[in-house]
Protein backbone atom coordinates (compact mmCIF):
# COMPACT_ATOMS: atom_id res chain seq x y z
CA UNK A 1 0.00 0.00 0.00
CA UNK A 2 1.32 3.53 -0.85
CA UNK A 3 1.64 5.81 2.54
CA UNK A 4 -0.12 8.24 0.43
CA UNK A 5 -3.28 6.68 1.09
CA UNK A 6 -3.18 7.63 4.75
CA UNK A 7 -3.80 10.71 3.95
CA UNK A 8 -6.22 10.31 1.83
CA UNK A 9 -8.47 8.38 4.28
CA UNK A 10 -8.26 11.03 6.52
CA UNK A 11 -9.09 13.84 4.32
CA UNK A 12 -12.21 12.02 3.41
CA UNK A 13 -12.99 11.00 6.85
CA UNK A 14 -12.02 14.30 8.26
CA UNK A 15 -11.73 16.95 5.41
CA UNK A 16 -12.29 19.98 8.08
CA UNK A 17 -9.66 18.88 10.77
CA UNK A 18 -7.08 21.50 11.46
CA UNK A 19 -4.14 20.24 10.20
CA UNK A 20 -1.24 21.95 9.50
CA UNK A 21 0.26 24.89 12.07
CA UNK A 22 3.17 27.18 11.41
CA UNK A 23 3.88 27.96 15.04
CA UNK A 24 0.48 29.08 16.54
CA UNK A 25 -0.79 30.10 12.87
CA UNK A 26 -3.24 27.66 11.14
CA UNK A 27 -2.17 26.54 7.85
CA UNK A 28 -4.61 23.93 6.68
CA UNK A 29 -7.38 21.53 7.09
CA UNK A 30 -6.64 18.08 6.55
CA UNK A 31 -8.73 18.50 2.98
CA UNK A 32 -6.48 21.35 2.06
CA UNK A 33 -3.15 19.12 2.81
CA UNK A 34 -4.19 16.35 0.63
CA UNK A 35 -5.28 18.55 -2.14
CA UNK A 36 -1.53 20.48 -1.98
CA UNK A 37 -0.03 16.72 -2.13
CA UNK A 38 -2.43 15.53 -4.68
CA UNK A 39 -1.72 18.52 -6.80
CA UNK A 40 2.23 18.26 -6.33
CA UNK A 41 2.08 14.29 -7.20
CA UNK A 42 0.28 15.63 -10.53
CA UNK A 43 3.31 18.25 -10.67
CA UNK A 44 5.66 15.41 -10.64
CA UNK A 45 4.13 13.53 -12.77
CA UNK A 46 2.41 15.26 -15.79
CA UNK A 47 4.81 18.07 -15.90
CA UNK A 48 8.12 16.44 -14.90
CA UNK A 49 6.96 12.81 -16.76
CA UNK A 50 8.50 11.07 -13.47
CA UNK A 51 7.73 7.80 -13.37
CA UNK A 52 7.74 5.90 -9.71
CA UNK A 53 10.60 5.21 -8.19
CA UNK A 54 12.13 8.29 -9.20
CA UNK A 55 14.19 9.97 -6.22
CA UNK A 56 12.85 13.78 -5.05
CA UNK A 57 15.41 15.17 -3.07
CA UNK A 58 14.03 17.53 0.04
CA UNK A 59 17.29 19.89 1.50
CA UNK A 60 15.07 21.63 3.43
CA UNK A 61 15.00 22.95 7.03
CA UNK A 62 11.72 21.83 8.63
CA UNK A 63 9.40 24.78 7.15
CA UNK A 64 5.43 23.80 6.75
CA UNK A 65 5.57 22.72 2.90
CA UNK A 66 7.57 19.42 3.76
CA UNK A 67 4.52 17.12 4.59
CA UNK A 68 2.57 18.39 1.44
CA UNK A 69 5.77 17.75 -0.44
CA UNK A 70 6.74 14.40 0.94
CA UNK A 71 2.98 12.90 0.13
CA UNK A 72 3.12 14.85 -3.16
CA UNK A 73 6.21 12.53 -4.16
CA UNK A 74 4.40 9.29 -2.75
CA UNK A 75 1.34 10.06 -4.79
CA UNK A 76 3.26 9.94 -7.68
CA UNK A 77 5.22 6.94 -6.58
CA UNK A 78 8.52 8.79 -6.20
CA UNK A 79 11.06 8.13 -3.67
CA UNK A 80 11.85 10.77 -1.41
CA UNK A 81 15.34 11.28 -0.08
CA UNK A 82 15.33 13.96 2.82
CA UNK A 83 18.53 15.81 3.45
CA UNK A 84 19.15 17.38 7.02
CA UNK A 85 19.18 21.22 6.75
CA UNK A 86 22.81 21.33 9.00
CA UNK A 87 24.76 18.90 6.70
CA UNK A 88 28.02 20.05 5.18
CA UNK A 89 27.26 20.70 1.30
CA UNK A 90 30.06 18.70 0.73
CA UNK A 91 27.81 15.60 2.52
CA UNK A 92 24.57 17.27 0.59
CA UNK A 93 26.31 16.82 -2.84
CA UNK A 94 27.61 13.56 -2.53
CA UNK A 95 24.02 12.31 -0.91
CA UNK A 96 22.42 13.73 -4.43
CA UNK A 97 25.05 12.54 -6.45
CA UNK A 98 24.87 9.02 -4.90
CA UNK A 99 20.80 8.64 -4.66
CA UNK A 100 21.00 9.57 -8.30
CA UNK A 101 18.14 12.66 -7.61
CA UNK A 102 16.62 14.29 -10.25
CA UNK A 103 14.08 17.11 -8.53
CA UNK A 104 15.27 18.70 -5.89
CA UNK A 105 13.27 20.86 -2.94
CA UNK A 106 15.06 23.39 -1.02
CA UNK A 107 14.11 25.47 1.57
CA UNK A 108 14.70 29.70 1.20
CA UNK A 109 17.75 29.45 4.00
CA UNK A 110 19.22 27.33 2.25
CA UNK A 111 18.98 27.93 -1.82
CA UNK A 112 21.89 30.65 -2.16
CA UNK A 113 24.72 28.15 -1.61
CA UNK A 114 22.51 25.45 -3.99
CA UNK A 115 24.34 25.86 -7.25
CA UNK A 116 27.96 24.52 -6.76
CA UNK A 117 26.02 21.49 -5.16
CA UNK A 118 24.32 20.27 -8.60
CA UNK A 119 27.81 20.12 -10.36
CA UNK A 120 28.03 16.12 -11.20
CA UNK A 121 24.35 15.59 -10.13
CA UNK A 122 21.83 14.49 -11.75
CA UNK A 123 19.50 17.12 -10.46
CA UNK A 124 17.30 19.11 -13.14
CA UNK A 125 14.30 20.68 -11.17
CA UNK A 126 14.87 22.82 -7.91
CA UNK A 127 11.95 24.28 -6.57
CA UNK A 128 12.29 26.26 -3.47
CA UNK A 129 8.90 26.62 -1.20
CA UNK A 130 7.36 29.82 -1.08
CA UNK A 131 8.57 30.95 -4.59
CA UNK A 132 6.26 31.31 -7.44
CA UNK A 133 7.45 28.34 -9.52
CA UNK A 134 6.47 26.27 -6.35
CA UNK A 135 3.19 28.22 -5.88
CA UNK A 136 2.78 27.17 -9.93
CA UNK A 137 3.88 23.76 -9.17
CA UNK A 138 1.49 23.21 -6.04
CA UNK A 139 -1.92 24.54 -8.46
CA UNK A 140 -1.06 21.76 -10.70
CA UNK A 141 -3.83 19.73 -11.57
CA UNK A 142 -4.73 17.25 -8.35
CA UNK A 143 -3.81 13.40 -9.28
CA UNK A 144 -7.30 11.46 -8.58
CA UNK A 145 -5.86 9.04 -6.39
CA UNK A 146 -2.22 8.04 -5.57
CA UNK A 147 -0.51 5.55 -7.99
CA UNK A 148 -0.30 1.97 -6.35
CA UNK A 149 2.97 1.22 -4.42
CA UNK A 150 3.73 -2.56 -3.05
CA UNK A 151 4.88 -3.01 0.23
CA UNK A 152 8.21 -3.89 -0.64
CA UNK A 153 8.72 -0.66 -2.92
CA UNK A 154 11.12 2.19 -2.10
CA UNK A 155 9.44 5.09 0.38
CA UNK A 156 12.55 6.70 1.64
CA UNK A 157 15.61 6.84 0.91
CA UNK A 158 17.38 7.38 4.38
CA UNK A 159 20.91 8.56 4.93
CA UNK A 160 23.33 7.36 7.78
CA UNK A 161 24.06 9.97 10.19
CA UNK A 162 27.90 9.02 8.88
CA UNK A 163 29.12 9.56 12.30
CA UNK A 164 31.57 7.17 10.88
CA UNK A 165 32.99 7.02 7.48
CA UNK A 166 30.24 7.88 3.74
CA UNK A 167 26.83 8.08 4.73
CA UNK A 168 24.37 5.04 3.06
CA UNK A 169 21.24 5.17 1.39
CA UNK A 170 18.89 3.54 3.60
CA UNK A 171 16.01 1.93 1.74
CA UNK A 172 13.33 1.93 3.69
CA UNK A 173 9.99 0.64 1.53
CA UNK A 174 6.13 1.89 2.21
CA UNK A 175 5.46 -1.61 3.93
CA UNK A 176 8.79 -0.79 6.35
CA UNK A 177 7.18 2.35 7.16
CA UNK A 178 3.85 0.98 7.92
CA UNK A 179 4.80 -1.61 10.32
CA UNK A 180 7.46 0.77 12.08
CA UNK A 181 3.88 3.13 12.40
CA UNK A 182 2.11 -0.13 13.98
CA UNK A 183 4.67 -0.37 16.32
CA UNK A 184 4.12 3.18 17.57
CA UNK A 185 0.50 2.51 18.48
CA UNK A 186 1.38 -1.10 20.13
CA UNK A 187 4.60 -0.33 21.83
CA UNK A 188 4.99 3.66 21.95
CA UNK A 189 1.68 5.71 22.28
CA UNK A 190 -1.50 6.60 21.33
CA UNK A 191 -2.42 9.43 18.95
CA UNK A 192 -5.94 10.66 18.43
CA UNK A 193 -8.06 13.87 17.18
CA UNK A 194 -7.21 16.73 18.91
CA UNK A 195 -3.02 15.69 19.42
CA UNK A 196 -0.48 17.53 18.49
CA UNK A 197 2.63 16.66 16.55
CA UNK A 198 5.43 19.35 17.08
CA UNK A 199 8.95 18.77 14.51
CA UNK A 200 11.39 20.46 17.20
CA UNK A 201 14.02 18.02 15.16
CA UNK A 202 14.87 17.46 11.77
CA UNK A 203 11.75 16.34 9.82
CA UNK A 204 14.36 14.30 7.55
CA UNK A 205 15.01 11.97 10.67
CA UNK A 206 12.67 10.21 13.34
CA UNK A 207 11.02 13.10 14.36
CA UNK A 208 9.82 13.53 10.36
CA UNK A 209 8.44 9.67 10.71
CA UNK A 210 6.23 10.09 13.76
CA UNK A 211 4.14 11.61 11.04
CA UNK A 212 2.23 8.57 10.13
CA UNK A 213 0.76 8.25 13.03
CA UNK A 214 -0.23 11.29 13.78
CA UNK A 215 -1.77 11.79 10.11
CA UNK A 216 -3.96 7.39 10.50
CA UNK A 217 -5.29 9.43 13.93
CA UNK A 218 -6.21 12.92 12.12
CA UNK A 219 -3.81 14.92 14.60
CA UNK A 220 -2.50 18.17 14.03
CA UNK A 221 0.92 18.95 12.51
CA UNK A 222 2.74 21.78 14.37
CA UNK A 223 6.03 23.39 12.53
CA UNK A 224 7.56 25.72 14.92
CA UNK A 225 8.43 28.87 13.31
CA UNK A 226 12.18 28.75 14.58
CA UNK A 227 12.45 25.52 12.42
CA UNK A 228 14.08 23.60 15.43
CA UNK A 229 14.75 23.11 18.44
CA UNK A 230 14.10 26.44 21.15
CA UNK A 231 12.20 25.04 24.36
CA UNK A 232 10.75 28.53 25.10
CA UNK A 233 8.76 28.58 21.72
CA UNK A 234 8.07 24.34 22.65
CA UNK A 235 6.52 25.27 26.04
CA UNK A 236 4.53 27.86 24.40
CA UNK A 237 3.28 25.77 22.04
CA UNK A 238 2.31 23.14 24.09
CA UNK A 239 0.07 25.69 25.87
CA UNK A 240 -1.67 27.06 23.09
CA UNK A 241 -2.32 23.89 21.71
CA UNK A 242 -2.21 21.05 24.21
CA UNK A 243 -1.85 17.62 23.57
CA UNK A 244 1.48 18.70 22.15
CA UNK A 245 3.72 15.67 21.47
CA UNK A 246 7.56 15.45 19.87
CA UNK A 247 10.46 13.20 18.92
CA UNK A 248 13.54 14.93 21.16
CA UNK A 249 16.98 13.37 21.25
CA UNK A 250 18.46 13.00 24.77
CA UNK A 251 20.62 16.26 24.46
CA UNK A 252 16.90 18.22 23.70
CA UNK A 253 15.27 16.32 26.31
CA UNK A 254 17.34 18.04 28.94
CA UNK A 255 17.57 21.29 27.99
CA UNK A 256 13.40 21.21 27.64
CA UNK A 257 13.54 19.72 31.13
CA UNK A 258 16.28 22.79 32.56
CA UNK A 259 13.99 25.09 30.42
CA UNK A 260 10.63 24.15 32.58
CA UNK A 261 12.19 23.29 35.72
CA UNK A 262 14.25 27.40 35.59
CA UNK A 263 11.06 28.85 34.19
CA UNK A 264 8.63 26.92 36.53
CA UNK A 265 6.60 26.23 33.52
CA UNK A 266 3.25 24.17 33.59
CA UNK A 267 4.42 21.10 31.63
CA UNK A 268 0.70 19.71 31.64
CA UNK A 269 0.69 20.96 27.63
CA UNK A 270 2.80 18.30 26.60
CA UNK A 271 1.78 14.87 25.92
CA UNK A 272 4.38 12.23 25.07
CA UNK A 273 7.91 12.90 24.91
CA UNK A 274 9.49 10.44 22.48
CA UNK A 275 13.22 10.17 23.07
CA UNK A 276 16.10 8.15 21.38
CA UNK A 277 18.44 8.44 19.23
CA UNK A 278 21.70 8.35 21.22
CA UNK A 279 22.19 7.33 25.52
CA UNK A 280 19.83 8.51 27.89
CA UNK A 281 21.57 8.83 31.02
CA UNK A 282 19.80 7.87 34.29
CA UNK A 283 20.88 11.23 36.00
CA UNK A 284 18.71 12.98 33.27
CA UNK A 285 15.74 10.85 32.92
CA UNK A 286 15.39 10.81 36.76
CA UNK A 287 15.49 14.67 36.67
CA UNK A 288 12.76 14.90 33.94
CA UNK A 289 10.02 12.70 35.07
CA UNK A 290 10.46 14.67 38.28
CA UNK A 291 10.10 18.16 36.79
CA UNK A 292 7.69 17.26 33.80
CA UNK A 293 5.82 13.96 35.27
CA UNK A 294 5.11 10.76 33.16
CA UNK A 295 5.47 12.25 29.80
CA UNK A 296 8.34 10.23 28.28
CA UNK A 297 8.55 7.15 26.06
CA UNK A 298 12.19 5.75 25.11
CA UNK A 299 12.18 4.28 21.80
CA UNK A 300 15.63 2.34 20.23
CA UNK A 301 15.92 2.23 16.42
CA UNK A 302 17.89 2.75 13.48
CA UNK A 303 17.68 3.78 10.06
CA UNK A 304 17.89 0.60 8.80
CA UNK A 305 14.71 -0.72 10.87
CA UNK A 306 13.65 2.99 11.34
CA UNK A 307 12.76 3.77 15.26
CA UNK A 308 11.80 0.07 15.87
CA UNK A 309 13.88 -2.49 18.02
CA UNK A 310 13.13 -1.78 21.44
CA UNK A 311 10.86 0.97 23.31
CA UNK A 312 10.40 1.58 27.06
CA UNK A 313 6.95 2.95 27.56
CA UNK A 314 5.32 5.28 30.54
CA UNK A 315 4.59 1.91 33.06
CA UNK A 316 7.96 1.10 33.17
CA UNK A 317 9.48 4.39 34.09
CA UNK A 318 6.94 5.24 36.26
CA UNK A 319 7.51 1.99 37.97
CA UNK A 320 9.79 3.32 40.96
CA UNK A 321 8.76 0.89 43.32
CA UNK A 322 10.19 -2.26 40.87
CA UNK A 323 13.38 -3.44 42.64
CA UNK A 324 15.09 -3.26 39.48
CA UNK A 325 13.86 0.12 38.44
CA UNK A 326 17.60 1.79 38.25
CA UNK A 327 18.44 -0.82 35.50
CA UNK A 328 15.49 -0.74 33.52
CA UNK A 329 15.91 3.18 33.05
CA UNK A 330 18.76 2.88 31.97
CA UNK A 331 17.79 0.06 29.55
CA UNK A 332 16.01 0.45 26.30
CA UNK A 333 12.85 -1.24 27.04
CA UNK A 334 11.93 -4.17 25.61
CA UNK A 335 11.42 -5.69 21.82
CA UNK A 336 9.16 -3.92 19.76
CA UNK A 337 5.86 -5.91 18.72
CA UNK A 338 6.18 -7.13 15.39
CA UNK A 339 10.37 -7.78 15.11
CA UNK A 340 12.40 -10.29 17.14
CA UNK A 341 15.45 -8.83 18.53
CA UNK A 342 18.08 -11.31 19.80
CA UNK A 343 21.98 -10.58 21.44
CA UNK A 344 24.02 -12.68 19.33
CA UNK A 345 27.46 -13.90 18.81
CA UNK A 346 29.64 -13.32 15.78
CA UNK A 347 27.14 -16.11 14.15
CA UNK A 348 24.21 -14.57 14.76
CA UNK A 349 22.92 -17.45 17.51
CA UNK A 350 21.64 -16.23 20.08
CA UNK A 351 23.56 -15.74 23.68
CA UNK A 352 22.04 -16.31 27.28
CA UNK A 353 20.61 -13.40 29.51
CA UNK A 354 22.90 -11.36 30.92
CA UNK A 355 25.94 -12.00 27.97
CA UNK A 356 26.90 -9.51 25.65
CA UNK A 357 27.10 -9.32 22.37
CA UNK A 358 25.67 -7.85 18.82
CA UNK A 359 22.47 -6.65 19.25
CA UNK A 360 20.40 -8.30 15.97
CA UNK A 361 16.72 -7.95 14.31
CA UNK A 362 14.32 -9.38 11.98
CA UNK A 363 11.05 -8.26 10.99
CA UNK A 364 9.04 -6.19 8.60
CA UNK A 365 10.45 -2.69 9.82
CA UNK A 366 14.12 -3.98 8.30
CA UNK A 367 15.44 -2.42 5.66
CA UNK A 368 15.72 -3.91 2.31
CA UNK A 369 19.34 -2.57 1.52
CA UNK A 370 21.75 -0.25 0.64
CA UNK A 371 21.11 1.96 -2.26
CA UNK A 372 23.50 0.82 -4.48
CA UNK A 373 26.03 -0.75 -2.32
CA UNK A 374 25.33 -4.87 -2.41
CA UNK A 375 28.43 -5.42 -0.49
CA UNK A 376 27.65 -3.33 2.32
CA UNK A 377 23.67 -4.77 2.54
CA UNK A 378 25.24 -8.50 2.53
CA UNK A 379 27.40 -7.89 5.64
CA UNK A 380 24.35 -6.53 7.46
CA UNK A 381 21.09 -8.29 6.59
CA UNK A 382 22.62 -11.94 7.15
CA UNK A 383 19.84 -14.99 6.85
CA UNK A 384 17.40 -11.71 6.91
CA UNK A 385 18.67 -11.05 10.51
CA UNK A 386 19.91 -7.12 10.34
CA UNK A 387 23.53 -6.64 12.24
CA UNK A 388 23.01 -3.29 13.70
CA UNK A 389 26.63 -2.98 15.22
CA UNK A 390 25.09 -2.02 18.47
CA UNK A 391 26.46 -4.04 21.42
CA UNK A 392 24.39 -4.58 24.57
CA UNK A 393 22.85 -7.75 26.87
CA UNK A 394 19.01 -8.83 27.47
CA UNK A 395 18.13 -9.09 31.26
CA UNK A 396 15.94 -12.61 32.30
CA UNK A 397 12.76 -9.76 32.25
CA UNK A 398 13.57 -9.24 28.57
CA UNK A 399 15.01 -5.93 29.07
CA UNK A 400 17.54 -4.75 26.86
CA UNK A 401 20.97 -2.73 28.00
CA UNK A 402 23.35 -1.22 25.40
CA UNK A 403 26.12 -1.06 25.98
CA UNK A 404 28.15 0.71 23.35
CA UNK A 405 28.50 0.38 19.48
CA UNK A 406 31.19 -1.94 19.11
CA UNK A 407 33.72 0.55 17.50
CA UNK A 408 33.17 2.62 20.81
CA UNK A 409 34.33 -0.25 23.42
CA UNK A 410 37.64 -0.19 24.66
CA UNK A 411 40.13 -3.03 25.02
CA UNK A 412 42.62 -2.19 27.89
CA UNK A 413 45.28 -5.17 28.86
CA UNK A 414 42.68 -7.96 27.63
CA UNK A 415 39.24 -6.43 29.34
CA UNK A 416 36.47 -4.86 27.37
CA UNK A 417 35.26 -2.02 28.90
CA UNK A 418 31.87 -0.07 28.20
CA UNK A 419 32.21 3.60 28.05
CA UNK A 420 28.59 4.05 28.86
CA UNK A 421 28.88 2.88 32.12
CA UNK A 422 31.92 5.27 33.47
CA UNK A 423 29.89 7.60 31.45
CA UNK A 424 26.66 6.79 33.97
CA UNK A 425 28.96 7.31 36.68
CA UNK A 426 30.86 10.40 36.32
CA UNK A 427 27.23 12.22 35.39
CA UNK A 428 26.12 11.76 39.39
CA UNK A 429 29.10 14.35 40.21
CA UNK A 430 26.85 17.35 40.51
CA UNK A 431 29.05 19.77 38.47
CA UNK A 432 29.36 17.53 35.79
CA UNK A 433 26.99 18.51 32.36
CA UNK A 434 28.01 16.39 29.82
CA UNK A 435 30.88 13.41 29.83
CA UNK A 436 32.34 11.03 26.92
CA UNK A 437 34.63 8.57 27.17
CA UNK A 438 36.53 7.31 25.09
CA UNK A 439 40.54 5.03 24.11
CA UNK A 440 43.45 6.32 23.51
CA UNK A 441 46.34 3.89 22.29
CA UNK A 442 48.61 2.36 24.78
CA UNK A 443 51.43 0.99 23.96
CA UNK A 444 51.14 -1.75 27.14
CA UNK A 445 47.56 -2.01 27.34
CA UNK A 446 46.34 -1.60 23.99
CA UNK A 447 44.01 1.44 25.08
CA UNK A 448 43.45 3.42 28.04
CA UNK A 449 40.50 5.47 29.17
CA UNK A 450 39.72 8.89 28.76
CA UNK A 451 36.72 10.86 29.53
CA UNK A 452 36.23 14.51 27.84
CA UNK A 453 34.31 16.62 30.92
CA UNK A 454 32.48 19.62 30.47
CA UNK A 455 31.35 20.85 33.53
CA UNK A 456 28.32 23.02 34.64
CA UNK A 457 28.71 26.79 33.91
CA UNK A 458 33.05 25.99 33.60
CA UNK A 459 32.89 25.02 37.14
CA UNK A 460 36.10 24.08 38.19
CA UNK A 461 36.39 20.03 39.28
CA UNK A 462 38.78 18.47 41.03
CA UNK A 463 40.14 15.44 39.48
CA UNK A 464 40.26 13.74 43.22
CA UNK A 465 36.56 14.03 42.90
CA UNK A 466 35.92 12.19 40.27
CA UNK A 467 38.06 9.34 40.39
CA UNK A 468 36.77 8.34 44.00
CA UNK A 469 33.12 8.47 42.12
CA UNK A 470 34.57 5.83 40.00
CA UNK A 471 36.74 3.75 42.50
CA UNK A 472 33.16 3.99 44.75
CA UNK A 473 31.35 2.29 41.85
CA UNK A 474 33.23 0.77 39.02
CA UNK A 475 36.19 -1.85 39.00
CA UNK A 476 39.65 0.50 39.37
CA UNK A 477 40.69 -0.85 36.04
CA UNK A 478 38.08 1.03 34.34
CA UNK A 479 38.79 4.60 36.00
CA UNK A 480 39.90 7.18 33.17
CA UNK A 481 43.58 7.62 33.17
CA UNK A 482 43.00 11.45 32.09
CA UNK A 483 40.09 13.82 32.37
CA UNK A 484 40.13 16.66 29.77
CA UNK A 485 37.59 19.59 30.86
CA UNK A 486 36.21 20.85 27.19
CA UNK A 487 33.60 23.81 26.96
CA UNK A 488 31.51 21.49 24.98
CA UNK A 489 31.07 18.37 22.88
CA UNK A 490 31.73 17.82 19.60
CA UNK A 491 28.25 16.39 18.08
CA UNK A 492 26.40 16.04 14.50
CA UNK A 493 23.84 17.91 13.49
CA UNK A 494 21.38 14.88 15.60
CA UNK A 495 23.22 16.08 18.24
CA UNK A 496 25.39 12.46 18.84
CA UNK A 497 28.48 12.97 20.13
CA UNK A 498 30.97 12.36 17.78
CA UNK A 499 33.35 10.00 19.67
CA UNK A 500 35.43 9.61 16.17
CA UNK A 501 36.20 13.49 16.49
CA UNK A 502 37.20 12.70 20.05
CA UNK A 503 39.72 9.93 19.57
CA UNK A 504 40.99 11.89 16.73
CA UNK A 505 42.19 14.65 19.55
CA UNK A 506 44.13 12.34 21.27
CA UNK A 507 45.68 9.84 18.54
CA UNK A 508 48.09 13.17 18.23
CA UNK A 509 49.46 12.40 22.07
CA UNK A 510 50.81 8.78 21.32
P1 LIG B 1 20.55 6.46 13.17
O1 LIG B 1 20.50 5.35 12.19
O2 LIG B 1 21.27 7.66 12.68
O3 LIG B 1 19.21 6.78 13.73
O4 LIG B 1 21.45 5.95 14.43
C1 LIG B 1 21.07 4.80 15.12
C2 LIG B 1 22.00 4.53 16.27
O5 LIG B 1 21.77 5.46 17.34
C3 LIG B 1 21.74 3.16 16.89
O6 LIG B 1 22.38 2.12 16.19
C4 LIG B 1 22.27 3.34 18.29
O7 LIG B 1 23.68 3.21 18.32
C5 LIG B 1 21.90 4.79 18.60
N1 LIG B 1 20.62 4.85 19.32
C6 LIG B 1 19.39 4.93 18.79
N2 LIG B 1 18.45 4.95 19.76
C7 LIG B 1 19.11 4.86 20.94
C8 LIG B 1 18.70 4.83 22.30
N3 LIG B 1 17.42 4.90 22.66
N4 LIG B 1 19.67 4.74 23.24
C9 LIG B 1 20.98 4.70 22.89
N5 LIG B 1 21.43 4.73 21.63
C10 LIG B 1 20.51 4.81 20.66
Amino acid sequence: MNLAQLLVRTARVHPQRPALFHGRRPVCDYRGLATCAASIGGFLRDHLCLTPGARIGLWMSNVPEYLEILYGAWFAGTTVVPVNAKLHPREVQFILENAGVSVLFVSDDLADGITPLLRGSCVEVVLVPGSAEYQLARSSTPMSAPLPREADDVAWLFYTSGTTGRPKGVMQTHGNLLAMTACYFMDVDTAQGGDTLAYAAPLSHASGMLNFAHVIAGAAHVVPESRGFDPVELIDLSLAHGRLSLFAAPTMVKRLVDQVAAAGADPSGFKTIVYGGGPMYIEDIRQALEVMGDRFVQIYGQGETPMTITALGREHLRDRGNARYLERIASVGVAQSLVEVRVADDEGRALPDGETGEIIVRGPTVMKGYWNNPEATAKTVRDGWLFTGDLGSFDADGFLTLKDRSKDVIISGGSNIYPREIEEVLLQHPQVDEVSVVGRRHDEWGEEVIAFVVAKNGAAIERGELDALCLQNIARFKRPKEYRFVSALPKNSYGKVLKTDLRGRLSGDA
